[in-house]
């Protein structure tokens, strides 16, 4: 029973681990910002939460070879959701992201209650369009238009250096119009499905390109599908797996729900380019968290993971973000 909601206690976990994380920033920005002497370590974590400055430095460790030296971990965890992507699909939005997890959950909860609807193609396409809109626009700003200078710029930059305090802050003081967008984007959730990931979110988005190569996709047995229709009604995608041999949408989100609610027997399967099957979805969670767990190893081991700048520095620009110095 435990382990049939396998996807669910990863969610969880990782959920209530970023709450975990998010509290002991917190207490590190107390420290920061000069509003408690007792000094706590900030969680390197928390920078999972970076990905424009971790791509920002990706492009700078492609050019020049050198690392990210303010949130080495925000690149360390970047690299390592692109290359789960590379080889679980979008494993890091079905299992790890606590945003999809909370996007999931409501999700749900609209579907028992019966209101879950599915948008019309003239919407669902337009919307579906915002979130690579606003992905052109970050890699165009990155990728193409950033040089050297500006990078290092950008990196070495007061903002960057507390662009996770600058974080914590918009949560803990939500301005009104902050509050009706998060209560909008909830309340929406349990009509639309996934409204937040499948819509808006261009990290989502960019993750899902790189999920296009993919070594692993989910893939039918036509002469085997009774057309029941169960799995396109539980994808959180809705994606209409009964009319496709293999899905390689940039949507599929490696969670395993369609096979397990599949009635024909072996139908469906997570596959490998050369047909290995991976049917149960422990072998898949299991392969998840050995990935997540040698990322974060390797990492610490290579010194990649604790910036190597002092936290009194930091501290200095946290006091000035505190005196509105920076804004
Ligand atoms: S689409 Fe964005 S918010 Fe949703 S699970 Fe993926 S990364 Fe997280
Ligand atoms: S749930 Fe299985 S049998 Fe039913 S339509 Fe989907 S693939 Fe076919
Ligand atoms: S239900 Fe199947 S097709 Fe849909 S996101 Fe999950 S694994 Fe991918």
């Amino acid at each position: 029973m435990l382990l049939k909601n396998i996807r669910i206690i990863f969610q969880s976990f990782f959920l209530i681990f970023c709450i975990y994380i998010g509290y002991k920033f917190y207490h590190y920005y107390q420290w920061a910002t000069g509003k408690s002497d007792f000094y706590v370590p900030k969680p390197p974590s928390v920078e999972a939460f970076l990905p424009i400055g971790s791509l920002v430095s990706l492009k700078k460790l492609a050019l020049t070879g050198a690392y990210d030296s303010v949130h080495p971990a925000g690149l360390s965890l970047f690299i390592a959701f692109i290359l789960l992507c590379f080889l679980m699909r979008k494993a890091f939005c079905g299992w790890i992201c606590p945003v999809g997890a909370v996007s999931n959950f409501v999700q749900k909860i609209g579907s028992k209650l019966g209101i879950l609807k599915e948008l019309p193609k003239w919407a669902h396409y337009p919307l579906m369009s915002i979130k690579y809109l606003l992905l052109g626009f970050f890699l165009y700003m990155i990728l193409i238009s950033m040089n050297l200078y500006a990078m290092e710029a950008f990196i070495q930059s007061p903002y960057n250096m507390t662009v996770d305090g600058r974080m914590l802050k918009f949560f803990l003081k939500p301005s009104a119009i902050t509050i009706c967008v998060l209560i909008f984007l909830i309340a929406i959730s349990f009509f639309i499905r996934n409204f937040w990931c499948r819509y808006l979110c261009p990290y989502g988005a960019f993750l899902g390109l790189i999920a296009l190569a993919s070594l692993l996709s989910i893939r039918r047995d036509e002469t085997k599908c009774i057309n029941c229709k169960k799995c396109e009604k539980i994808c959180p995608a809705s994606l209409k797996i009964y009319e496709k041999d293999k899905i390689n949408s940039p949507e599929c989100q490696g969670c395993f729900d369609c096979i397990k609610v599949c009635p024909a027997k072996d139908c469906l399967s997570m596959s490998c380019v050369n047909k290995i099957d991976i049917k149960s979805i422990r072998v898949f969670a299991g392969m998840v968290l050995i990935f997540i767990i040698s990322a974060w190893l390797i990492a610490v081991f290579a010194g990649k993971w604790e910036s190597p700048i002092k936290p009194e520095v930091f501290r200095t620009y946290y006091m000035m973000l505190e005196d509105k110095d920076l804004r």
